[in-house]
């Protein structure tokens, strides 16, 4: 009676939302818990698109949006898409959704039949996996390490490609280890995939704006490519807009009306709010984007020295996203109070309870030697969390 589908049983729970719900709850019993679990900026929404989120309320808007979302938010992400990037893209050629994660999500059903391949170099991002599973997919992993930086080389890609491969989700700048693709090596990549014209290449770029090596760079530059690259993106991380729960695709018509089909049943238009407060976000001054960009960076850099000063961690320096993402083996196999650390998993939680500072296991990531530490949070708490980890890692023989 109580049973689920499989399909949910089998699912796995966002293991990046798990602890950070977990450190939300110690915190409620008064533990002074730092959360550096869960990614997303700490810096409030910046004013002017509260306040157009304000007019919007006052304007009424208040129906149903159009399921792909309003022309006017289509039209600004399709000038943002030709200024920023270069690239062209009709407004036809976009759909809001809510969040990237269901923009993701979308491009993943839109394409993707049962027993379907769908290439995912790791570490990656928690939902990819748990995604094609609801896709009834199968997930083909491309592990990579920190010797590599983290990114796969063009002969791994083409190693993994079989006639079933459908679809490849390729995140640059990562999340979990803020690497970033060249564009040279993004060339290497395309090149390959020119030689596989079935193959749909998600291209999660949420990104884009936390990026310390310069210019972003899109696989969707390529023409040999370009008519088969999905860009997902939104505004949660640029503009520190995550609970408002808007992002967008830019692909191929087919796939976008497919997406847009999809939608219309399963949840309708995106919110009017948050689209009219996205349209100001992207029509209005940039200079927010840049501060808080500087402010990562800063923090980039104090938690690449301080987490290089811990035993046993092996760091590396992320050119974007706000995560650093330690191997971390050395622990596995010691113990303190009767208790042995045997997974990532395992030293997150002890990091938890016994430091007080929420993490995420590496297994999550497709890459179990590995630890995840969002530094999305002041200076004060990227130092007292270090100092935390440090000290708690210590008692670990
Ligand atoms: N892709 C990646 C790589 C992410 O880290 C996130 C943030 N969780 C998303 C997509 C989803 O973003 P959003 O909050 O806009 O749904
Ligand atoms: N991008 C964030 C993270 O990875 C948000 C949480 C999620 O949606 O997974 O922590």
């Amino acid at each position: 009676m109580t049973q689920v589908s499989e399909r949910i049983a089998n699912l796995a729970i966002s293991e990046t939302l798990a602890m950070s719900q977990k450190s939300t709850e110690l915190k409620a019993q008064g533990i002074n818990v730092i959360n550096l679990s869960v990614g997303e900026p700490d810096f409030f929404t910046p004013a002017h698109i509260k306040e157009a989120a304000k007019k919007a309320i006052d304007d009424n808007f208040s129906f149903y949006t159009p399921v792909p979302g309003y022309m006017s938010l289509r039209q600004a992400v399709s000038q943002k898409l030709k200024k920023e990037n270069g690239l062209d893209y009709k407004p036809e050629q976009i759909i809001c959704s809510n969040g990237a994660k269901q923009a993701v999500c979308n491009a993943l059903l839109a394409v993707v039949n049962k027993d379907d391949e769908v290439i995912i170099p790791a570490p990656c991002w928690v939902s990819y996996i748990e995604m094609v599973k609801l896709a009834e997919g199968k997930s083909v992993v491309i592990r990579t390490g920190i010797e590599q930086d983290f990114k796969m080389t063009p002969a791994q890609l083409e190693a993994a490609i079989t006639p079933k491969t459908r679809a490849i989700i390729l995140c640059s700048p990562s999340n979990p280890t803020g690497s970033i693709y060249s564009k040279d090596e993004l060339k290497a990549l395309a090149d390959i995939f020119a030689k596989h014209p079935n193959i749909i290449i998600i291209a999660d770029e949420i990104y884009e704006h936390i990026n310390y090596i310069g210019k972003h760079e899109s696989i969707a530059q390529f023409d040999s490519v370009k008519d088969r690259v999905v860009i997902i993106n939104g505004v949660s991380k640029a503009y520190a807009m995550t609970g408002w729960r808007l992002g967008w695709m830019a692909a191929p018509q087919w796939i976008v009306a497919a997406c847009n089909k999809l939608q219309g049943q399963y949840t309708s238009g995106a919110s009017s709010i948050a689209q009219k407060a996205a349209e100001a976000a992207y029509l209005g001054d940039q200079q927010c984007v840049e501060d808080m960009r500087q402010a990562f960076m800063r923090r980039r850099d104090l938690i690449v020295k301080l987490a290089s000063e811990i035993e046993g961690f092996k760091v590396n320096k992320p050119e974007g996203a706000f995560y650093l993402f330690p191997e971390c083996s050395y622990y596995f196999g010691k113990s303190y109070n009767g208790k042995t650390i045997h997974t990532s998993a395992d030293l997150a939680m002890f990091l938890l309870e016994e430091g007080h500072v929420a993490s995420v296991g590496g297994l999550a990531f497709e890459a179990p030697d590995y630890i995840r530490f969002s530094y999305a949070t002041s200076d004060e708490n990227i130092i007292e969390a270090m100092r935390r980890v440090k000290e708690t890692l210590a008692k670990l023989k």
